[in-house]
């Protein structure tokens, strides 16, 4: 299937040539003829599927009709992150048809917002707390609205703020198009899409798989061993660029400083960060000022980082809808990620959810010459100061070349069949069989 079969408006069609695209995704192919049709559509898809496009495309071409200057289509997004991604894609793909689009978030200034919607614009892309001051100060005039789209509403939901959408339901027009996206569905949301969707079309893709192309692997460890064995990995894996996942903000924290002290270019992202430094470690990690980026599941939300070579896990995440959420930020639009996840024996009962969520056995590794059997410090046992370690970029006594392997090396020292130890026998789990990844 060609973009061409959409019969989108020429200039909203060139957009789509600028930037790139051929061939739709599947939910672009399933949800852009119903919206183009004017249905209210339910889109169960996560980041990474494209699902941004699927809204943009068919609003855009909807809005080359009709009065310009009004704010005709509303976007609302859970973080500042998924506002700034959609209102890029608005202007990508938008590129050619001098519709304007709006950021609306909280955390930067209200005039610079006020200016630009009395200057005019069809598009608002906006976060659910600072639209409510707008349009509680009156600043901003949705009377006119035609399409709402309420994207990632798992996530807005986890944050707290349907209260907030469903205040800002009642300054909106009744008759107008409502999308709704989510990667999930749970009770809540069920019960807001009831509410508010009139006669949706639902389309989904992948039930809750994670993208095909990325390599799944469990590294079963001790608490106490996480950070060795990450620094262990990252030496040994030909890593672009690795987001890594933790527990908590203090652990991000801290496992940034650690990595940045064994001579990564690391830094964290966690909620307390103030917006400057927020975007400074965005920015850093987009550009590759920062190889590696360690965060929570909330601090990571919205995150475009299409180039995500790995996500490691540091923790496991507490569902798998988590695991997989963090899992869809690698291997986006067809490249290849590898998703590393370090297990404890704690962890036993949420890796059989996750295997069984998945349909698959995740592939157990052993990383070969890592001294699995240090004991525990008698303090702080979470952050175990590693053993010594050469730095990155020097030469590893008694491993020559090791410090910076191709991918290819990478991989064979890892896997199965190529010379790394894969039965899961590191202290603790002794006797569990390795195997191979069931799809
Ligand atoms: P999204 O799920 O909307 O965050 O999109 C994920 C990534 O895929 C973004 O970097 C998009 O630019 C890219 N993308 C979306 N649609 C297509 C397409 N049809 N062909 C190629 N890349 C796409």
């Amino acid at each position: 299937m060609e973009f061409t079969a959409f019969n989108l408006h020429p200039q909203v069609a060139a957009g789509v040539r600028g930037a790139g695209y051929t061939t739709p995704t599947p939910i672009q192919a399933q949800a852009i003829p119903p919206v183009m049709a004017g249905r209210d559509v339910m889109g169960l898809a996560q980041t990474g599927t494209g699902k941004t496009a699927a809204f943009v495309l068919p609003i855009l071409h909807r809005l080359m009709a009709g009065e310009r200057g009004r704010v005709r289509a509303l976007i609302i997004a859970p973080t500042r992150e998924l506002a700034e991604q959609i209102h890029q894609s608005v202007q990508t793909l938008g590129l050619k048809t001098r519709l304007r689009s709006v950021t609306v978030y909280g955390g930067v200034g209200v005039n610079p917002q006020v200016q630009k919607l009395r200057a005019g614009a069809e598009v608002v892309v906006a976060c659910p707390g600072r639209l409510l001051d707008h349009i509680n100060q009156g600043t901003i005039d949705l009377s006119h609205l035609e399409v709402l789209v309420l994207d990632e509403a798992d996530q807005m939901f986890d944050m707290g703020f349907l209260p907030d959408i469903r205040r800002i339901l009642k300054h909106l027009p009744a008759r107008r198009q409502t999308l709704l996206f989510s990667a999930t569905m749970p009770p809540d949301i069920r019960t807001l899409a009831h509410d508010i969707l009139s006669d949706p079309v639902t389309v989904q893709v992948g039930n809750v798989a994670p993208a095909v192309t990325v390599t799944h692997a469990l590294y079963p460890v001790e608490q106490h061993l996480k950070t060795p064995l990450l620094l262990e990995l990252l030496r040994h894996t030909d890593t672009e660029s690795v987001l890594v996942f933790t527990r908590t903000k203090h652990r991000a924290k801290r496992l940034g400083e650690q990595l940045e002290k064994a001579g990564y270019r690391a830094a964290s992202l966690q909620g307390n960060l103030s917006q400057n430094r927020r975007q400074a470690a965005l920015d850093g990690f987009r550009d590759g000022t920062f190889q590696i980026l360690v965060a929570t599941d909330i601090a990571a939300r919205g995150i475009d980082v299409s180039q995500v070579s790995h996500v490691i896990n540091y923790d496991i995440p507490d569902t798998a809808e988590a695991y997989i959420h963090r899992i869809g930020r690698t291997g986006r639009a067809a490249r290849s990620g590898d998703a590393f996840t370090m297990v404890t024996r704690d962890d036993a009962a949420m890796v059989r959810t996750i295997e069984r969520t998945l349909n698959a056995t995740l592939e157990r590794r052993i990383m070969d010459g890592f001294d699995y059997s240090v004991q525990a410090p008698k303090k702080d046992t979470e952050f175990a100061r590693p053993p010594r370690q050469p730095m990155p970029g020097r030469k590893p006594a008694g491993k020559p070349g090791a410090a910076k392997v191709g991918k290819d090396d990478a991989r064979q020292r890892h896997q199965p069949g190529h010379g790394a130890r894969t039965a899961g026998a590191p202290s603790g789990h002794r006797g569990r069989q390795s195997r191979r990844t069931g799809n």
